[in-house]
C-alpha cells in the first residue's frame, strides 16, 4: 500500500497503535487525529487529556506504567495544591505543568487547538503530523441517574461509578475538521483509516459525531477502514469501555462495538480469545482478521501495527478486483 495512512485515536490504547504505526511508515504516510471530546478548562489551565497522551508516546516522553503523563514525573504543584486548599481531584505532574500553560497561554492569543498542538508536538520531536479532529470546542457529556455530568467530573473526580444513561458530545453538531482531518479526507491517495483501540464511546464517538467525518467514513467509495477491537473476551484493556456497554445494554464484546461503528468499518481486528466472534462480523459483511491484539511493549505496538497495515491493504487489494458498487 502506498499513499497515506489516517489513524483516529482517543488516550493510552489509541497512542500506543499510533506509536506502533509511527515505527512501521515514513513519517509523511501518518497523520494522526485526536479525540477532543475529554477536553476542559481546570485550574486556568487548557487540558487536552488525549492529545498529550499521544503526542507524549509518540515522542517517547509518556509514562509507561501509567500510560498518561511524563515518565520520570514529579508531584511538587500537586502537594502544595492540597496545602492551599485547592481543588485536587484532576493529577497534574510537575513536568507535565508546561505543556498546560504554553497552550492556553497560545489560545488566549488567538491561535487555534490544531496549530498549538503542531508546534508542541514538533518541539518535542514528533515528526508524525497530530492534530486535534476540530480546533472547535466539542465536549462529551454523560447523562447518569446523578444527572449530566461534564467528562472529567465523571472520568476522574468521580471515577466512572455513576452508571451511564446517555452520552451527547456538545458542540460537534458544528465543529469544523482540523485541517489535518480535512486534508486527509480530501485526499485521493488516502490508503486507509485505522481505528485505533480507543473508547469507542468516550474517544471515537466524539469524532463520528462531528457530521463531515460521518458523512465520509459512511460514503460507499473511499479508502478502507479498518477497527482494532478495544474490547478482548469481554473486558476493556483498560478504562470503563465495557462499563458503559453494560450500562447502556450493549454486547459487552466486539459486536457491540461494531453495532456502534456500523458501516464505516470495513474490516475488524480482533484478538484470538474473540475468535469465536469472526463469523458473526463476517456474515455483516465485514473483514476479520484475527491476532493478538493486546500491546504489551513496544514489540507488540510495531507488530500490531503491521498487521493491521497488511490486513488493510489485503482489503484494498480485494476491492481492486470487487470494487463496491
Ligand atoms: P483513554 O482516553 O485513556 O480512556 O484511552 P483510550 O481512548 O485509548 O481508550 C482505552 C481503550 O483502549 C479501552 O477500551 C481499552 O480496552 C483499549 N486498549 C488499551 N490498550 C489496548 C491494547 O493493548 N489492545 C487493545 N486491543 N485495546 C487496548
Amino acid at each position: 500500500m502506498n499513499g497515506r495512512i489516517l489513524a483516529l485515536a482517543g488516550g493510552v490504547g489509541g497512542a500506543r497503535l499510533a506509536h506502533g504505526l509511527a515505527h512501521r511508515l515514513p513519517a509523511e504516510r501518518l497523520a494522526v487525529v485526536v479525540n477532543t471530546g475529554d477536553d476542559f478548562e481546570h485550574l486556568g489551565l487548557a487540558i487536552s487529556p488525549d492529545i498529550d497522551t499521544v503526542v507524549y508516546t509518540l515522542a517517547g516522553l509518556a509514562d509507561r506504567a501509567r500510560g498518561w503523563g511524563r515518565a520520570e514525573e514529579t508531584w511538587h504543584f500537586m502537594q502544595t495544591l492540597r496545602e492551599l486548599g485547592g481543588d485536587d481531584w484532576f493529577n497534574l505532574g510537575d513536568r507535565d505543568l508546561a505543556l498546560h500553560v504554553l497552550r492556553g497561554e497560545c489560545l488566549r492569543r488567538g491561535q487555534t487547538l490544531e496549530a498549538v498542538t503542531v508546534l508542541l508536538a514538533a518541539r518535542m520531536g514528533v515528526s508524525v503530523a497530530v492534530a486535534p479532529m476540530s480546533s472547535h470546542p466539542v465536549r462529551t457529556r454523560i447523562a447518569t441517574a446523578a444527572g449530566e455530568l461534564a467528562f472529567q467530573d465523571y472520568f476522574v473526580r468521580l471515577r466512572c461509578e455513576p452508571s451511564v444513561q446517555a452520552i451527547r458530545y456538545e458542540g460537534a453538531q458544528a465543529a469544523q475538521p482540523s485541517a489535518l482531518l480535512a486534508d486527509c479526507m480530501a485526499d485521493s491517495a488516502l490508503a486507509a483509516v485505522i481505528v485505533c483501540p480507543s473508547n469507542p464511546w468516550l474517544s471515537i464517538g466524539p469524532m463520528l459525531a462531528m457530521p463531515c467525518l460521518d458523512a465520509w467514513l459512511k460514503q460507499a467509495v473511499r479508502p478502507p477502514v479498518v477497527a482494532v477491537s478495544p474490547i478482548i473476551a469481554g473486558a476493556a484493556v483498560k478504562g470503563p469501555a465495557a462499563r458503559i456497554m453494560a450500562d447502556l445494554g450493549l454486547a459487552v464484546s466486539v459486536l457491540g462495538v461494531a453495532d456502534f461503528y456500523g458501516n464505516r468499518v470495513d474490516g475488524w481486528v480482533i484478538d484470538a480469545a474473540d475468535a469465536a466472534l469472526a463469523p458473526a462480523l463476517r456474515s455483516r459483511g465485514q473483514a476479520v482478521f484475527i491476532t493478538d491484539a493486546l500491546m504489551r511493549d513496544e514489540a507488540d505496538r510495531a507488530r500490531l501495527a503491521a498487521e493491521v497495515l497488511d490486513f488493510a491493504g489485503s482489503i484494498a487489494a480485494r476491492r481492486a478486483f470487487d470494487p463496491r458498487p
